[in-house]
């Protein structure tokens, strides 16, 4: 569709870390091509196997402050007493190119997204099929420390309660099932009615161009 016709949209998806997230994306690249990953900005250390610039931009506390006092986030949020957030530039530039952005955020910056960008906004909770499972998980990923893994889950026990902020909600134990309802969210984010430029559609329509 002409991109004057068309704007591109944002796909949120939240959920705990250990939730199978990465893998259900990577099954999404293979089956979407008209996407732009939004890659986050934090303050955390890079875990084994990470790359900057791939996973996140990893920066100082100082370098993050100075980008909030710059202004350049659309949201950005403390989760886990680290920094994060997402850089304003790039997502504006993939929405002009009418591209489905996908964001991996918190339910904080879930929640300023929508208050910012509501209308071109799809949202998806992504979760374990129970709170046990995860810990299981996130033990055998064995990336964490026993101490942040806690973290993770008391953090992931508050997160829940949200669920039902999100257009969406994957309990991902299978996952091929998973991946496609993933993909089936991602091409209806797409054709969202607000999305498109009504006046010139109309006018196509009534043949009047
Ligand atoms: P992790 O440290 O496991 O990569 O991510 C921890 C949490 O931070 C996850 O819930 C993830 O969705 C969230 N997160 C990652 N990037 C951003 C961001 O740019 N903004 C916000 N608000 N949360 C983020």
């Amino acid at each position: 569709m002409d991109k004057e016709l068309q704007k591109g949209a944002i796909l949120i998806l939240s959920g705990p870390s250990g939730c199978g997230k990465s893998s259900l994306l990577k099954k999404f690249y293979e089956n979407f091509s008209n996407y732009y990953f939004s890659i986050s900005t934090t303050t955390r250390a890079p875990r084994i196997g990470e790359q900057h610039g791939v996973d996140y931009f990893f920066v100082t506390k100082e370098e993050f402050e100075e980008d909030i006092k710059n202004d350049n986030f659309l949201e950005y949020a403390k989760v886990h007493d680290n920094y994060y957030g997402t850089s304003l530039k790039p997502i504006k530039e993939a929405l002009i190119l009418g591209k489905l952005v996908i964001f991996d955020i918190d339910v904080q910056g879930h929640d300023l997204v929508r208050e910012k960008l509501d209308s071109i906004t799809t949202s998806v909770f992504i979760t374990t099929p129970s709170l046990k499972e995860l810990e299981n998980r996130l033990y055998k990923r064995d990336t964490d420390h026993p101490e942040i893994i806690e973290n993770r889950l008391k953090n992931a026990k508050i997160e829940i309660h949200s669920l039902d902020k999100y257009d969406y909600l994957i309990l991902n134990d299978d996952l091929e099932l998973a991946s496609k309802q993933l993909i089936s969210i991602g091409n209806v984010a797409l054709i969202k009615s607000s999305l498109f430029n009504k006046d010139s559609i109309i006018k196509i329509w009534l043949g009047e161009n």
